[in-house]
């Protein structure tokens, strides 16, 4: 047997109703907040990852699925691609090279799947789902400005608060400007120089090529001497820790609760100023369901103008884990209203012809009809049409085509009615 690739997994009804609810909820909340649907595609040029998310990031240095382009084209050949591990650089790109601050776009969403070669372990996938969002812009559109996190981190409020997400906790941080984290960094390749040597290996290498990521070690032996290492906090600048304070001022004034983890850095190298995760308790160890932050220098970096961004990405894999622990699938999964059930030969054309009737109808707005076959015996499609849970059956017989009215009966009450075609509609679809 076939099976799906180590850290894949297929997404089945009844659980991708649950998915769908969870796109349908955020696009909603999006539209509200004018977000614009952006798609970019789901591989990308290497150098793109390289330069955007950082060669020193575990996502770069271990993570991406990369290949050399064998098209037959001169221009094709030798081409290093890699499926996206993350969209924050894809959407930048796309913002450069399509010139969006032109239209005056600055908004945008997409949701989408992310590939990373990482140990499979619950809500850990080597392909998942990523829903992201972005704003970016000239920095006279005020898009460096802190009101623009604090509306960003008042979105995810809402959008987790609609979905049906409770208990989650936002961890904030400021992880300053790159000279405030050149000083952090120095300070810290001080504080580790005599400790490090107790360290895991990616410590030891991460504290002479990026100290910073030490905080992203998640091995539990070096967690104490993590704790005793220096806080970014100290050596934020004025501006950044205006910047920060006024983030905080607003999420207070609109009542948005959040706790602040100065060991929050987040795993990719272009982040400036505000940093955040939303953590959700039923998750176990892979605790974050999302995480983002302020990316100011990251457009000069991908080679485009200067354009202040701040986004985040929301794990739906782990989002929809979560609304398990409260929400059944099957409570989203819209069950048939009714079963259409052919009774004897030559009886099929009939039932589709009703079956249509009630399926183009202007109140079918929201409407299933599930189809039997003139095959099946009554019993059977009464087995059929209970199976799948539907709230009616109608019987299409013979003496039913004739009279051109047709029994209805109400599968949980068991009350039979006969009903004229002309009334068929009124009576399935408006209750
Ligand atoms: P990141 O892009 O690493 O900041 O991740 C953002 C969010 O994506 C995380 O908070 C997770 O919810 C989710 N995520 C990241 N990696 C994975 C993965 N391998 N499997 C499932 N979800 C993931």
């Amino acid at each position: 047997m076939i099976k799906s690739p180590r850290g894949t997994r297929d997404l089945l009804p009844p659980d991708t109703a649950l998915w769908n609810f969870v796109e349908a909820t955020v696009r909603d909340v999006f539209r509200a907040y004018n977000f614009h649907e952006i798609r970019t595609p789901i591989f990308e040029s290497t150098e793109l990852f390289a330069r955007g998310v950082g060669e020193e990031t575990d996502i770069v240095s271990k993570e991406m699925f990369t290949w050399e382009d064998r098209g037959r084209a001169e221009s094709d050949k030798g081409q290093s691609l890699t499926l996206r591990p993350e969209n924050t650089a894809g959407i930048v790109r796309a913002y450069i090279e399509h010139k969006l601050w032109e239209r005056g776009l600055n908004k945008f969403f997409s949701i989408g799947p992310m590939f990373r070669r990482e140990r499979p372990q619950k809500g850990r996938y080597r392909q998942f789902y990523q829903i992201d969002a972005e704003v970016i812009g000239p920095a006279a559109a005020g898009s460096q400005s802190p009101a623009r996190d604090a509306e960003i981190l008042e979105l995810l409020a809402t959008l987790l608060d609609r979905v049906g997400i409770t208990g989650w906790t936002l961890e904030l941080n400021s992880v300053g400007c790159p000279e405030d984290r050149a000083k952090f960094n120095e300070a810290l390749r001080l504080a580790l120089a005599p400790v490090v040597g107790k360290m895991c290996a990616d410590c030891q290498r991460r504290a002479v090529t990026n100290p910073l990521r030490v905080f992203d070690c998640k091995v539990p032996e070096d967690q104490p001497i993590i704790e005793t290492l220096p806080t970014i906090s100290q050596f934020l600048d004025e501006s950044c820790r205006a910047h920060y304070e006024e983030v905080k001022n607003i999420l207070n004034a609109v009542g948005v609760p959040y706790v602040e983890n100065q060991r929050l850095v987040r795993g990719l190298d272009y982040y400036t100023r505000t940093a955040f995760e939303f953590t959700h308790g039923g998750l176990g160890a892979q605790n974050a369901i999302l995480g983002g932050g302020r990316y100011d220098g990251l457009s000069e970096a991908l080679g485009g103008p200067a354009a202040p961004g701040i986004g985040f990405a929301i794990g739906e894999d782990r989002l929809v884990l979560s609304l398990m622990e409260t929400a059944s699938a099957e409570s989203v999964v819209r069950k048939p209203d009714v079963y259409i059930a052919p009774l004897g030969a030559g009886m099929n054309r009939h039932a589709a012809r009703l079956a249509r009737e009630l399926r183009r109808h202007e109140l079918a707005a929201n409407v299933v009809i599930e189809l039997g076959d003139e095959a099946f015996r009554l019993k059977k499609s009464f087995e059929a049409a209970d199976k799948m849970g539907a709230r009616y059956i109608l019987i299409v017989g013979e003496n039913e085509v004739a009279a051109d009215a047709f029994a209805l009966k109400h599968l949980a009450s068991g009350e039979q009615v006969t009903v004229p075609r002309g009334e068929l509609a009124q009576r399935i679809l408006r209750t």
